[in-house]
């Protein structure tokens, strides 16, 4: 039984407008849903787990803003510092101690930081880190694994090549190849491999990027002992460790998974919850490594809104209200809570789905019995099977991802409640799935 279709009037209308004056009416491009067809709502407000849409359509939030809002929507604690710092002025380009305060605050959560730089996006973090390791082991090559993201630097924006190639390939037009030619491709859950390219190259290879818990492909949970084997692996070769810990960074423990898996990377790298819903990013590590950072180190690296007062002043309230809320352990109740609902739930698909979470971050992997560790192991149906089942839940006031590939997030705003919710709007969407 198929419910009525919600009105979009006035979303239809305001995005044709973006259409025109934005490329594919979007500044980012998941945003357009062209992953699972149709016109995204445009969002006027959001409290809570809850976002409404110009039309008034209440919308349950899985997406929380792509991982940032772990205090839920307008928490009222960064409402607060926001307009509080905002009202002493929005930019001073200058030391302000909010920035002193909140790098502080990093380093005492994050176990192999000591020194930390801030800068605006996920994607500055890691782009400056790996600048930092080439300038700090002289060595140009680095290491990614696919279905990890590390953001739209020109040297991560790299796919493997075909077949048991490792060699990088421009993955957007725009990057030369001679870039993608200094970055090496390979399977997460491969250590063989890993192992292989090290024994050829490992003299040449300035890091080793990795999300130790890879969430932009779907949620591809690591091996025992996977992270153990690459800090010693990059070791015994002088290559340096980075932790791309943007969204793991402050929402699967303090310490991100440098915490949880004891592994201590050379340098990490931080954004989403580090600024509470502003466009903060931080990397880090030991201060022999960051002090070979400009002003003190040659490794020229800037910004003119970096650790901007405003920013600082929300990424605190959110940091600092986790502490006091022992935030770490409500998340992982809450995730657990998620996954008792869940689980019955699946079972009704007309497909096999494995449930794969840590913590507060939870994926669907459709039609597969077991959740994946590596991209390749990722069903490639999954994104046909996802868009009708997206849909389904969108048009009933649920919000998931607008892509099979997206995790889902779950916020301190989060309620059992809303689990109920979501395990009957799935068995709902099971029920009119065209797979039945
Ligand atoms: C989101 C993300 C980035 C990029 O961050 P932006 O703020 O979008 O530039 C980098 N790494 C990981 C792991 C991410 O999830």
């Amino acid at each position: 039984m198929a419910v009525k279709n919600i009105v979009h009037d006035e979303s239809e209308q305001i995005f044709s407008r973006a259409c025109r004056a934005l490329p594919g009416g979007v500044s980012s491009p998941v945003r357009a849903f062209r992953a699972v067809g149709g016109t995204p709502p445009v969002i006027a407000r959001a409290a809570g787990a809850e976002i409404e849409d110009v039309d008034g359509n209440r919308y349950l939030d899985f997406v929380c803003s792509w991982g940032p809002l772990i205090l839920g929507h307008a928490h009222q604690a960064v409402v607060e510092a926001v307009t509080r710092a905002v009202r002493r002025g929005s930019s001073f380009g200058a030391p302000c101690e909010d920035e002193v305060a909140l790098a502080e605050k990093v380093i005492d959560f994050y176990p192999a930081a000591e020194q930390v730089r801030f800068v605006s996006s996920g994607t500055e973090a890691t782009m400056s880190a790996i600048r930092l390791a080439r300038g700090v082991t002289g060595r140009d090559l680095i290491v990614k694994f696919s279905g990890c993201y590390h953001g739209h630097a020109d040297h991560l924006l790299v796919a493997a090549g075909s077949g048991l190639a490792t060699f990088g390939q421009p993955s957007s037009a725009g990057v030369p190849e001679a870039f993608a030619g200094l970055t090496r491709v390979l399977p997460l859950d491969d250590l063989p491999r890993l192992e292989a390219l090290f024994a050829e190259e490992g003299a040449r290879i300035a890091a080793v990027i990795i999300e130790p818990v890879p969430a932009n492909n779907g949620l591809l949970l690591p091996r025992e002992g996977y992270l153990e084997a690459l800090r010693r692996i990059t070791e015994e070769h002088g290559a340096l460790l980075i932790f791309d810990e943007v969204i793991s960074g402050f929402r699967v423990a303090p310490g991100g998974l440098c915490e949880l898996s004891g592994v201590m990377p050379d340098l990490a790298t931080f954004g989403k919850v580090i600024g509470g819903g502003l466009p903060v990013g931080a990397f880090g590590g030991s201060r022999e490594i960051m002090r070979q950072l400009a002003p003190e180190g040659d490794v020229y690296q800037a910004g003119t809104l970096s650790g901007n007062p405003v920013a600082m002043a929300a990424g605190l309230a959110v940091l600092t209200h986790l502490q006091h809320e022992d935030a770490w352990r409500r998340l992982d109740e809450l995730g657990a809570a998620l996954e008792e609902r869940l689980l019955p739930v699946l079972k009704n698909a007309p497909f096999p789905v494995a449930l794969a979470r840590i913590g507060s971050i939870f994926w669907m992997a459709l039609n597969t019995n077991d959740p994946p560790r590596a991209a390749e192991a990722v069903a490639p149906d999954a994104g046909d099977l996802y868009r009708p089942l997206f849909h389904s839940l969108l048009n009933r006031g649920v919000n998931l991802a607008p892509s099979a590939f997206e995790v889902g997030f779950i916020s301190l705003a989060h309620r059992e409640e809303h689990f109920d919710r979501l395990a009957e709007t799935l068995d709902a969407a099971w029920a009119e799935h065209p797979a039945r």
